[in-house]
């Protein structure tokens, strides 16, 4: 390139040392120079012209009749536009390959823009969804999709978790999905035909409800009969009184499962959304609790420790008392099963601490004892149905194994978690950790 500039500068040099001397011929020197100067910027005027004809036809026409330097920068820009070309048609491949891959899928995929508006989806999103590019494209997709969960879900933008939906197609398709967030605040959205596992697992729950229903009249009997014959054990022979007992024992432990079981389908089978709400007084709930468990076991030390001061840095300061927004039986049924897992496997005179308090944006819920512990291998699968550490152990002190499992489940229902920390022989410590945005400082009553 330097030399192009240097030959383009000779050769104006050149011409302008002719027009000097030509027009020193006849003593206009200057003229000549004048003459010269002017010939050069019109023949490189008339080049840019037609250089710039040749590039406002995108380098598409016939190359210009230019002299070497025009021609040099032009032969530049030819090969720079044919390697952005070359790469457009590569990326262009591309898209159009993971067009077809997506077109190829059986799973409905929808773009959607910063607005919501659609601009891309593929084939299947008509029977999954009724959504059809040609027809659709532009509109917005909650206008074709009318259910309110499903609007939530796209404002809400939490896509950890996918949203089951019933296709606005047929009542019959039960629809997963899922979506994710993608340059500039666009959305890619899945959707998931999943009306087989759906059915399957709603007959399944159907099944576990309905046997646990259908057991419980049977099991009030046999319980009945059982606590009568044992009000009236004389005169049977010597075997009869421990078996009665045995039997009692098990028949009340029957009893719990059932209950567990009827109580973990109701959780299952009822959506999050038709469950009732209340307003949940967390002292009271919390007190009364600790009262009903210290009733029967007045030798182990049940204390209840609330921070409420920790609670008044939040911007905007929360003022106790706080009322939490959820379910009061599923919140009463959860933290009462910590705080009787905690009697449960502690020494008779275990020491047992339930606090609340607030730390950074969730409120946590603490069940701390001194029982026996439990070994970290279990402590993962702690929550799974009917999962125990040591069936002995279990047999001992009644459980069913299910009450972990209805914690697990009450507490997602209302956006918190769990989480178990444990030492063999030292004690257990089960924390719930609730969102700040499931509490309201209590609003005073008129009377
Ligand atoms: P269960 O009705 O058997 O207590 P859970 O689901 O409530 O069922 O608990 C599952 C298992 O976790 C129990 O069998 C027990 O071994 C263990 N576990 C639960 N809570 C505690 C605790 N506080 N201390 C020690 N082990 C516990």
């Amino acid at each position: 390139m330097n030399s192009l500039y240097r030959d383009e500068l000779l050769k104006l040099g050149l011409l302008l040392s002719l027009g000097y001397l030509i027009g020193s011929q006849w003593d206009y020197a200057w003229a000549g120079l004048a003459i010269a100067l002017c010939f050069y910027i019109l023949m490189m005027l008339r080049y840019y012209r037609h250089f710039n004809d040749w590039l406002d036809n995108r380098g598409l026409s016939k190359k210009p009749l230019v002299n070497t330097f025009w021609s040099t920068i032009i032969d530049q820009i030819q090969r720079l536009l044919n390697e952005l070309r070359n790469e457009q048609q590569l990326l262009r491949e591309d898209v159009e390959y993971f067009k077809e891959s997506f077109q190829a899928l059986d799973n409905g995929v929808v773009v959607i823009d910063h607005a919501g508006k659609i601009d891309w989806c593929n084939k299947s999103t008509l029977d999954l969804l009724g959504i059809q590019l040609e027809r659709d494209k532009g509109e917005l997709l909650v206008n074709l999709i009318r259910a309110p969960e499903f609007n939530r879900y796209l404002e809400q933008q939490q896509f950890d978790q996918p949203l089951i939906l019933v296709s606005p197609r047929s009542p019959q398709l039960h629809l997963e999905i899922q979506a994710t967030i993608f340059r500039h605040n666009h959305t890619l959205v899945f959707a998931r035909d999943i009306s087989d596992v759906y059915i399957l697992e709603k007959m399944r729950r159907d099944f576990v409800a309905n046997v646990s229903h259908e057991l419980r009249t049977p099991l009030t009997v046999i319980t009945g009969y059982l606590e009568t014959l044992k009000d009236n054990i004389e005169g049977l022979p010597d075997i009869w009184p421990r078996a009665i007992e045995q039997m009692l024992v098990q028949s009340h432990r029957m009893d719990t499962m059932v209950e567990d079981l009827i109580a973990l389908s109701r959780l299952e089978s009822v959506p999050k959304s038709q469950s009732h709400t209340d307003r949940v007084t967390i002292e009271g709930l919390l007190t009364g609790l600790v009262s009903d468990a210290k009733l029967p076991f007045p030798k182990k030390s049940i204390s209840l420790d609330i921070a409420t001061d920790t609670f008044q840095h939040q911007t905007p300061p929360l003022k106790w008392p706080l009322q939490m927004i959820g379910n009061y039986d599923e919140l009463h049924s959860a933290l009462s099963n910590l705080i009787q897992n905690a009697i449960k496997y502690t020494s008779d005179s275990g020491k047992i601490q339930i606090s609340c308090k607030c730390v950074r944006n969730n409120m946590l819920i603490e069940v701390q004892d001194d029982g026996e512990g439990i070994d970290a291998i279990h402590i993962p699968r702690l929550t799974e149905r009917f999962y125990r550490v040591d069936s002995s152990r279990t047999s001992s002190t009644g459980g069913t194994g299910l009450g972990l499992a209805i914690v697990k489940h009450v507490l997602a229902r209302h956006n918190a978690e769990l989480t178990i920390h444990s030492v063999v022989g030292k004690g257990s410590r089960f924390i719930c950790t609730f969102p700040l945005e499931v509490l309201e400082s209590e609003q005073p009553t008129d009377n």
